[in-house]
């Protein structure tokens, strides 16, 4: 098994219903460290940069719109697999169909309004930690990867 990290964004309609600590708890209960932490509000701007992948998809701008309404709390993970064990904990894109226990069976809204973003593969998670976190904002050796 990798040492990896990832990383998890609680999203816009999670800190609006006051769930970003219960989230950050079920991350740490489940093992995996959090390695860096903030609240930011995201410009339009760094929505589309984050979600540049999607750009060509109907959603993008209401999802670029939703995620830049408030505030969200930003976070790497690091654990063994970490990036597929936060996948599994978040639970399907659409919280109909996540399994129970999932953070997002729990506290998603819909597809859209689905509470939490977690990268999707190693390329993917070092591009995006290194999108909100300097070097000295990361509580743990880079040689540990
Ligand atoms: P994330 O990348 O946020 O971790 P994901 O990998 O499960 O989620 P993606 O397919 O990458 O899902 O979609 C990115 C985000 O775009 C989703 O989390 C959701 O907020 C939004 N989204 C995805 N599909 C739809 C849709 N059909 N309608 C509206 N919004 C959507
Ligand atoms: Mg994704």
């Amino acid at each position: 098994m990798a040492l990896e990290r990832t990383l998890s964004i609680v999203k816009p309609d999670a800190v609006e219903k006051g769930v970003a600590a219960q989230i950050l708890a079920r991350i740490e209960a489940s093992g995996l460290k959090i390695i860096a932490l903030k609240m930011i509000q995201l410009t339009p701007e760094e929505a589309q940069g984050f979600y540049a992948v999607h750009k060509e998809r109907p959603f993008y701008g209401e999802l670029v719109a939703f995620m830049t309404s408030g505030p969200v709390v930003v976070s790497a993970l690091e654990g063994d697999n970490a990036i597929a064990r936060y996948r599994e904990l978040m639970g399907a894109t659409n919280p109909a169909d996540a399994a129970d226990g999932t953070i997002r069976k729990e506290f998603a809204t819909d597809i859209e309004k689905n509470a939490v973003h977690g990268s999707d593969g190693p390329d993917t998670s070092k591009i995006e930690i290194a999108y909100f976190f300097n070097a000295t904002e990361i509580q743990a050796p880079v040689e540990a990867l």
